[in-house]
This record gives C-alpha cells, structure tokens and sequence, in this order.
C-alpha cells in the first residue's frame, strides 16, 4: 500500500535562542491594545498630529523623482552633509560625513548596530535605570551583561552608585537624555562626572538623543559626545522621528569617529542595507528648516507637557513635570493597583492607553505609569475628561 502524503502542518523542531530570553515590547502591545479597544493612544510616543507640509512635499518630490532605488548603504551623501552641518551648529560636534555619519533606519536600528559593533559576548554594559525598553533586548541580543545604575526623575544622581558600576569587564554605558521615561535632561556637571568615568575606564559612551529639540524651561542641550576626551569614545544616535513628526520613516544616524564607524557600517550593511531613499532625501530637506520651527516645536510641546499635566494631577497622579522628552512618569501607588493592572483597567474600561512602568526596569516599576503628550489638544482634552471620570481613587 502506497503511503498517504502528509496534508497535516508539522512542527518544527525550535530550540531556544536569544528571543527567548525577552518578552515582546510592552510600548508596542500597548499600541495595539489602544486599537483594539479603542482608546486614546497615550502609550507609545508617536504624533497623531501631521508632519510639516516642507516635509509631505518633499517625500512626494523624491518619489516623483525616481528616487526609489537603494541609497549609499551608508545614507545618502547630501543627507549625510546636511547632518554633518547640523551637528557642528547644534551639537558643537565635527563630523566627517563621508566616514563618520551613518545613516539608519531609526535610532532603533542605529543603537542596535552600535551594540552589535561594540560588543564581545560578556562584555558589561551600564544601563542607568528607569531605561527606553528597547536597551534591555539590545543588551540580550548583542551578549551583553546590562548593568542597571539608578536615575531619579528630579534628584541629582547617586555618584557612588555610578562608581561602582565600572569594572574591568565595562565596555560601554548608555545615555539617553533628554530622558525617555523619567524626562531628566542630564547637566553639563553630570556629563562631565560620566565623561570622566568613561576616560578613566576607558568605556565608550553610547547616547542616545532623540529627544534633543524637546526641551522645556529653557534648558539646552549637551551632547556628552562634545565635552573633552569624549570625542574618539562617543557614539551618537539621532533620528528625524521625534524632531520632525515621521516616527513612521524610519531614519536615523550614527555619529562616530571612524574607528567605530566603520564597525557600525559593516553591521548596519548586513542588517539592512539601508534606509528608505526617498525618505532620506526629505529628510535632507528638513534640516534646512528655519530656527523658528525648532523654538515652536518646543513651544507647543511645553503647552501639551502643562495639559497632560493638569489632567494628570487632577485626577489624583502623583507626577512632575518633565524637563525634556514627551512623558510623564507617574506615580501610582495611591491607586491599590499594579502598573499592569492599572495599565489594563485603563484600556479596556478607561478608554486610555499607558505603559506599566515596570516595561521601563529590570525589576520594580509597579508603581508607575508613563503617559506621553505627544498628541493633538484635543486628543490631550479628551483623555483628560476620561482621567477625571475615572473611579479608581481609594
Ligand atoms: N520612543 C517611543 C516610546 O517610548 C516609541 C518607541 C517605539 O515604539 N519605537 O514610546
């Protein structure tokens, strides 16, 4: 008798591999919660505003113009001359762009990259906590040991904790200010202490800076990367998302002396080859915008930041407000709920989407929430009314 062909689906045999070893995003889950169950968006840090017309144009110019096939792997070179001039009027930093600029698809991709090019398996890499989720599986995914140093939201940072956290097996430490959750900006002082520390450990400086136009009470900005001795030991990360309103583009950039930037290349090539071309191209065009669209951008971000605010404490959160970014971290304590209890019962019953504070720790957390501001008034006012209905408080 002939053997019947196997019509059922098999298997496969799957042994464990790195994506064990994290869960799926807790920000991103949230997204799609707030679809599902139709609330407002207030966990992943993205617009529902429209991008700068300059910036639709110029998208539609570059794929009117047949720009649409694959750019330099390394980003193409007028997008990577505009960042080169950016970065010297903004950030104080000199800039090769046909060696130390490279562009990526997103500072995901970009700080992904810089892990993969710096890190030998075992290596130990200083996360100061609360952390952008992302860091953690960065960690796992590159083999590297994360070594968590506490940040506070609004107190100055623990310099024995910090310390501590070099040792010889210390590779590099991630920075990430203006902050995403807690809203620190990072002073010129506390650079200069981790500037210190990284020379004398002889550590590179991974920073990530995405948030570097969105800063409130007149504070500016300081890349850690431009303070003496940080120069060849400083691995800068950008990206158009927040600064622009295209966190769907996908384009980001490395800024690297040419020792690491090349490094970085070789895995961004093999990664993904390269960023959307036409993108690229626009993204080119909106760093010609003027001055003047910078000081609005933090303009209506301090009005959205004192919104959320208002509607937060009203309805009994414990919070401050940020000094830069687009979060508000909360406290949640008072409620008798977990974060992911609290963070449930907001989006199937509250019509609010948040993220657990705990997405943002290796352990704890349970007490916060983070909302972000990053939506249209009236999606703030909305979620306001909707915070102060809640019946929540004991
Ligand atoms: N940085 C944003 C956040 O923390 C969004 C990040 C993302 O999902 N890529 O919400």
């Amino acid at each position: 008798m002939t053997k019947m062909p196997t019509t059922g689906r098999t298997a496969p045999r799957l042994e464990a591999s790195r994506a064990d070893a994290f869960s799926e995003s807790v920000i991103r889950e949230m997204t799609r919660l707030a679809i599902k169950h139709k609330a407002i968006n207030l966990a992943q840090g993205f617009p529902d505003f429209p991008c700068p017309d300059e910036l639709k144009k110029a998208a539609c110019d570059a794929v009117n113009a047949d720009i649409n096939q694959y750019a330099i792997t390394w980003g193409a070179q007028e997008l990577r001359e505009a960042l080169a001039a950016k970065v010297s009027r903004y950030n104080h930093m000199e800039f090769d762009p046909v060696t130390e600029i490279t562009v990526t698809c997103g500072s995901t991709e970009a700080m992904m990259a810089s892990m993969l090019a710096l890190i030998t398996p075992g290596d130990e890499v200083i996360v100061p906590e609360p952390f952008y989720e992302n860091y953690g599986p960065d960690a796992i995914i590159s083999g590297a040991i994360p070594k968590f140093v506490p940040i506070a939201d609004n107190a100055p940072m623990e310099e024995e904790r910090w310390k501590e956290a070099f040792s010889e097996q210390t590779r590099a430490i991630i920075i990430n200010t203006p902050n995403n959750p807690t809203g620190k900006v990072f002073s010129l002082e506390e650079l200069r202490f981790i500037a210190d520390l990284c020379i004398d450990h002889d550590v590179i400086a991974v920073t990530d800076e995405i948030y570097e136009h969105i800063l409130y009470d007149g504070r500016k900005h300081i890349s850690i990367g431009s303070l003496p001795g940080m120069e060849d030991r400083t691995i800068t990360i950008g990206s158009f998302s927040k600064t622009y309103s295209v966190t769907g583009w996908r384009v980001g950039y490395t800024l690297a002396c040419q020792a690491l930037s090349v490094r970085i290349r070789k895995i961004h090539d093999f990664l993904t080859v390269g960023a959307p071309a036409p993108l690229q191209a626009a993204c080119a065009v909106a760093l010609s915008l003027p001055d003047s669209y910078y000081r609005s951008l933090g303009k209506l971000y301090e009005s959205k930041r004192q919104k959320l605010f208002q509607g937060l404490s009203e309805a009994g959160f414990k919070c401050h407000l940020p000094e830069g970014a687009y979060y508000i971290f909360t406290e949640i304590s008072d409620f008798g709920m977990s974060d992911i209890e609290f963070a449930t019962y907001l989006v199937e019953k509250g019509g609010i989407a948040a993220v657990p504070g705990s997405s943002f720790y290796s352990g704890g957390g349970a007490d916060r929430l983070r909302f972000t501001f990053s939506k249209k008034d009236e999606t703030l006012e909305e979620a306001c009314r909707r915070l102060r209905e809640l019946d929540i408080q004991d």
